[in-house]
């Protein structure tokens, strides 16, 4: 037999026998000195590692993107300095909600996650299938999250605390509205697209800047499924858009997105009608129409998944030079927590597992040590700047440049609450088509009919609010008097909870 065939423990021993325990006789109890035993039980006991509490199921392959325009003139990312240009990528879909056993045709965003290994060092666009989100202020992400996780007594998705958050958080109707569209439950992995939703910033070699939005459009086209399609795959495949995106890479039909780019000015955005961080609102095509920036290809299978997928660690806060964050209250918690969970989930030198190292420029700091450090831990260099030893510099080139910030530290309320109901009011009547209507009020009010009246009807009152025949078909098909809808609609969210409190 060769080496290489041959079963050893963790550390190389050569194992005699695998299927027979060391005992004391026959019929004896277990011997302690049986340490392989002891090491294969001990190595499975930890083989689960904490689950993400958000995004847990999830697919992954690895591609390239290549620049298709010239961006020259809005960023000086290196990435995209040239036309033809190509970029090695690992891209993570996900869910949001369940956990890592549940279906992937849950009705939730799709995470929409890409690391490009850069030149520069590794750069995350960590966006997801919706160009908006729920809320705007990362305070209420906890709160948000639990509502759609389990009821902390009975163990089950509970449509009273789903419900009862959204409608006392107007500012959610757009997202639900997607969300309750059949965009709330994509076919698969490769007919849907991904956007940044934040606002971000680029700014060129000569320091001048520019706000952006992200879309990778999907070059397979728009597939969605139906509430019924999406019930019965749940059962009969709940792994579909997994096993989808492995075949149609293991068939060589290799899924691809178009990278368009929203861009504003900084004129632009001065007086612009919304608030263009307020990541439940997106940017009108008619104002900003996106232009093409490149395409994305996924071409490779991971080769385990535990190591490349479960293991891949994303961080909006892992951005190059020419590209920074923007005032999103939301982009600027993310830039904390995607780091933190890494750091709990993997450890500190996570940024060691090769999914997550950067592949195209070298690692030069004064990290040293910590959990499961495996590489040469820097050797003998210096360990601490400045010195004169000849150890790795920082590089202005690299700072962006500086920006204007002034104004009074408080905590500061959202001030244009009426425009929530604009942007939904606008998909409804504008975008959808008669068939997208009649999906979305019959995927709500299957939902919502399972919560409490007074909460139902709150949240009808928002989608009222956004569409007066929209919120008029689901209080129908739930039952409700329209005309109480139309009254709780002008009120203000306290004094709709304080009007509906004791409907039954
Ligand atoms: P447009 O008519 O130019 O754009 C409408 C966009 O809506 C389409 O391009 C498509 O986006 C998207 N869309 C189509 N069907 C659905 C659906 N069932 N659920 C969600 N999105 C859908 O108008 P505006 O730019 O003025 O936007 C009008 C509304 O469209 C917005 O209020 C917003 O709700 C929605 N929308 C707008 C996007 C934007 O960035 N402007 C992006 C996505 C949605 P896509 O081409 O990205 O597939």
């Amino acid at each position: 037999m060769s080496d290489s065939k041959k079963l050893t423990t963790a550390f190389g021993i050569p194992v005699g026998d695998d299927q027979n325990t060391m005992t004391a006789g026959k019929r004896g109890p277990v011997l302690m000195q049986d340490v392989h035993l002891l090491e294969k039980l001990s190595h499975f006991d930890r083989e689960r590692i904490p689950e993400r509490v958000v995004h847990a199921k999830g697919a992954g392959a690895g591609g390239y993107f290549e620049v298709t325009a010239d961006v020259t003139k809005y960023t000086k990312a290196k990435f995209l300095s040239e036309v033809g240009k190509q970029t090695e990528v690992f891209v993570r879909f996900s869910t949001v909600g369940a956990e890592k056993g549940s279906a992937d045709a849950a009705r939730d965003p799709r995470g929409f996650a890409v690391k490009f290994y850069t030149e520069e060092g590794n750069y995350d666009m960590v966006g997801n299938n919706t160009p908006v989100f729920f809320i705007r202020d990362p305070l209420k992400f906890p709160d948000f999250i639990h509502t759609q996780k389990r009821h902390p007594a009975t163990n089950c998705p509970d449509p009273n605390m789903f419900w009862d958050f959204l409608s006392l958080t107007p500012e959610s109707i757009h997202q639900v509205t997607i969300l309750f569209s059949d965009r709330g439950t994509p076919a698969n992995f490769r007919h849907m697209n991904g956007y940044s939703s934040h606002t971000f910033k680029w700014y060129n070699d000569k320091a001048e800047y520019f706000w952006v939005q992200y879309h990778f459009k999907t070059d397979q086209g728009i597939k969605n499924l139906t509430r019924e399609e999406a019930t019965r795959i749940s059962g009969e495949d709940p792994n579909h858009a997994t096993r989808d995106l492995y075949d149609a890479i293991e068939r060589r039909d290799y899924p691809s997105w178009t990278l368009q780019m929203q861009i504003m000015t900084p004129e632009q955005a001065k007086d612009y009608r919304f608030d263009i961080f307020d990541i439940t609102k997106v940017w009108p095509h008619s104002d900003f129409p996106p232009i093409e920036v490149g395409r994305l290809v996924l071409n490779r299978n991971p080769k385990n998944y535990f190591a490349e997928v479960e293991q891949a660690a994303f961080s909006p806060g892992n951005l190059v030079p020419g590209i920074a964050t923007s005032p999103d209250k939301m982009l600027q918690a993310r830039l904390f927590s995607y780091h933190d969970t890494h750091l709990h989930r993997l450890g500190p030198n996570y940024h060691l597992l090769p999914v997550n190292t950067p592949k195209a420029a070298p690692e030069n700091n004064y990290q040293r040590d910590g959990f499961m450090r495996f590489d040469d831990n820097g050797g003998g260099a210096p360990n601490y700047w400045p010195n004169s030893f000849g150890g790795p510099e920082p590089d202005s080139n690299s700072l962006e440049p500086p920006f204007e910030v002034s104004g009074q530290a408080a905590r500061h309320a959202y001030t244009h609450p009426n425009d929530d109901f604009v942007q939904p009011g606008n998909l409804y009547r504008d975008v959808m088509t008669d068939e997208a209507r009649d999906h979305l009020v019959g995927n709500i009010v299957s939902h919502l009919s399972g919560a409490q009246k007074r909460i139902q009807m709150r949240q009808t009152a928002l989608f009222y609010k956004a569409d007066q025949d929209y919120g008029r078909r689901v209080a129908e098909g739930l039952g409700l008097e329209v005309k109480d809808i139309e009254n709780l609609a002008v009120m203000s969210r306290e004094d709709r909870a304080k009007a509906t409190a004791e409907a039954a």
